[in-house]
């Protein structure tokens, strides 16, 4: 898995960090930032987050 994010779509909402903490931040306009690829363990909070997220700016590629 790899995730990719795409800041100009982020509206700070903060779901992401909430469902993955270890994967996802928010910079200080609460823009969303990536911390880390999630590693297996956090693959399905990764998930959870990209389907979560309002604005469509997690993209998860499988594989
Ligand atoms: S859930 Fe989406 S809109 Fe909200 S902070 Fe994360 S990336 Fe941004």
């Amino acid at each position: 898995m790899r995730i990719t994010i795409d800041p100009d779509r982020c509206v700070g909402a903060g779901q992401c960090v909430l469902s993955a903490p270890q994967v996802f931040d928010q910079d200080e306009d609460g823009i969303v930032t990536l911390l880390a690829e999630p590693g297996t363990d956090e693959e399905p909070r990764a998930r959870i987050a990209g389907a979560l997220c309002p604005s469509r700016a997690i993209t998860v590629h499988e594989g």
